[in-house]
């Protein structure tokens, strides 16, 4: 069923950094082997105590024993540490080209994709996923390395001294092994996935309970009203429990017997030195209870390792579900456009596992330069709509063609320079206002930036801050309010300019002049352009070439403003509703 295994996956990731990890594999490996001498040495100066006792001072080869017991202790030091360097170098190496090969994946995949999956969900998965692979490769596999190669040191040393206390110290191990094997086993892997699709749920719904944390206040809501991300701590809740309660026992057994060793071994010798001691048995017992220790140590090791091991088994399939993605396909016959029409022919799209189309057979032509308005009830298509046009989705059924051409066929950056939009939400990143304008045209001059800004009424924004248009946005100190960071936005659009936009409005401005500065920068905008315009306000739609009204995924209607102010139907009674609603502020205003 799986093609591959992960850890020759992992080693891809890794190109030529691959021989790092095997050496430090081989590294580790001997690392436990030489780690192991000094025991012998140790071995070594109890026997030679007891020979010579009680005339202490007849000892020969004792303090060099000893130094080559703190010799070889050293070297094996010495030797871990090149190991794990080799492995760091390789790790940090296969880290960074798995989060490059999905950020450039990422990249080809349809513009809708972040928001529909969400950004703080994508960001953990590449983020943390190829973290976790890193603690594998780093630590976990050199460990595994040294844990596989210390019993069979171990076995060995164990079965030339005494090979009767030899077998008895390995039979605590050979118990513990199988219970480790079940505590592991498939079963537990699907426990391990669910546990961790949990946890990232959770996070998931964390990021989403923060983002609408304003509105939990502003309406006094209690944290119970973020049904999802209540539900999502539950779910964890139970999965960690369960997990934990399925673990205790096996987990109780394996401790109990990789620690109880010396237990069996005490045991055990007094049975057999009923009939008297021996010189060389008690040397052998006590060297045996010296060594049992590293047993324990050794088990406990190779258990993490086999635990992590599904750990990255889960990182690498969460990657995969982003690889796999299906990336927005690339036309091999690129096309241009001939002009700045937009057509949509017989369009219906549907979101991924939506149950309903969002846009149901919807058929408009737009002239060159004509500027059009969509207006209609919330969650009728509006924004849908638009980004289908620039081409985030790509659509279920009909065509939507830029001048002529269908928006497959023009290449990704001919359509980006086409079309612009600017969002409600606008997003301004953490760097000085310039920087932020600039990303529209990366070689654009900073008079031409500043032009822009001033043609987006960014004025008196830049005058009222420290430093101008070198300020950094999110800085201490340094606010600005949605209807601001609007502007700025339009200003990198501006700078742009794309003869194509797409304008979705803002909801609500807190303050009046803020709305007309926008309306101003809109207006500058959209000049000989072909826009797109979604009105939340219908005072902004009166004066556009066209209005259609959107519903339900459909056309409901279109014409202009006065042709559908008196037709019965969905417009007439929103400009009656706009008209009251207006009536009404202005009475509690003079009030
Ligand atoms: P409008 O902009 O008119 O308010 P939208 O275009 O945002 O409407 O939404 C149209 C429909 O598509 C709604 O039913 C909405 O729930 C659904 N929808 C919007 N965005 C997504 C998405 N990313 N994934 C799934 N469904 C979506
Ligand atoms: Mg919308």
């Amino acid at each position: 069923m799986k093609k591959e295994s992960n850890l020759k996956r992992l080693l891809e990731y890794a190109g030529s950094y691959k021989y790092l990890t095997i050496a430090s594999w081989i590294f580790s490996a001997l690392s436990a082997l030489v780690a192991l001498l000094p025991f012998v040495y140790i071995w070594k100066v109890i026997k030679e105590v007891l020979d010579v006792a009680p005339n202490y001072g007849d000892v020969q080869a004792l303090s060099h024993n000893g130094c080559m017991a703190v010799v070889f202790a050293v070297a094996a030091i010495l030797i871990y540490i090149a190991a794990l360097i080799c492995s760091h170098l390789a790790a940090f190496r296969v880290q960074a080209n798995m989060r490059t090969k999905a950020m450039h994946h990422i990249v080809t995949l349809p513009m809708g994709f972040m928001d529909s999956i969400g950004s703080g969900k994508v960001r953990k998965i590449v983020y943390e996923s190829s973290a976790a692979t890193e603690t594998y490769l780093a630590h976990q596999l050199p460990d595994k390395a040294n844990a596989l190669a210390t019993p069979v040191g171990l076995i060995v040393l164990l079965l030339v001294f005494d090979w009767r206390l030899g077998l008895l110290s390995l039979l605590p191990v050979a118990a513990a092994f199988v219970i480790m094997s079940v505590m592991t086993g498939k079963q537990m892997r699907k426990k391990m996935e669910e546990y961790n699709n949990a946890l990232g749920q959770m996070a998931g719904e964390a990021v989403e309970y923060v983002r609408g944390i304003s509105v939990v206040k502003t309406f006094g809501q209690s944290v119970f009203s973020f049904r999802r991300f209540k539900e999502a701590i539950d779910n964890y809740e139970k999965w960690v429990i369960a997990y934990t309660k399925d673990l205790r026992f096996p987990m109780m057994c394996y401790t109990t017997l990789v620690n109880g060793i010396f237990a069996v071994l005490v045991a055990a010798a007094l049975v057999m030195t009923s009939g008297g001691v021996t010189n060389e048995f008690l040397l052998n017992l006590m060297y045996y209870i010296i060594i049992t220790p590293i047993i324990t140590l050794t088990l406990t090791k190779i258990m993490y390792a086999s635990e992590n091991k599904l750990i990255v088994a889960d990182a690498m399939s969460r990657i995969d579900s982003i690889l796999e993605m299906e990336p927005l396909p690339e036309t091999d016959h690129p096309k241009h456009p001939k002009d700045n029409s937009v057509e949509l022919s017989g369009v219906s799209f549907r979101y991924k596992d939506a149950e309903r189309n969002a846009l149901e057979n919807i058929s408009l032509t737009i002239r060159p330069g004509e500027h059009v308005a969509f207006v209609g009830p919330s969650g009728g298509g509006k924004t849908t709509l638009a980004s289908i046009v620039a081409r985030f989705w790509d659509v279920r059924e009909g065509s939507v063609k830029i001048g002529g051409v269908n928006v497959k066929d023009i290449p990704k950056e001919e359509l980006m320079d086409t079309v612009s939009f600017v969002f409600q939400d606008s997003k301004l990143l953490k760097t000085s206002i310039l920087e932020n304008v600039r990303m529209a045209k990366p070689d654009a001059s900073r008079d031409e930036i500043l032009k822009a800004l001033h043609d987006a009424q960014c004025d008196d924004i830049l005058e009222k801050l420290p430093k101008g248009v070198d300020t950094v946005v999110g800085a201490k100190g340094v606010y600005l309010s949605g209807g601001e960071q609007q502007r700025i936005s339009i200003a990198r659009v501006m700078l742009k300019n794309a003869p194509i936009l797409i304008l979705d409005e803002a909801t609500a401005f807190a303050d009046p002049d803020n709305e007309a500065n926008v309306q101003a920068a809109f207006s500058v905008l959209a000049k000989g352009k072909t826009v797109l315009m979604i009105a939340h306000r219908l005072s902004t739609v009166t004066g556009t070439d066209r209005i259609v009204v959107i519903k339900d995924g459909k056309i409901e209607d279109t014409g202009t403003h006065d042709q559908l102010k008196d037709k019965d139907g969905l417009y007439a009674e929103m400009w009656k509703q706009y008209n009251k609603a207006a009536k009404w502020k202005v009475g509690v205003s003079n009030a």
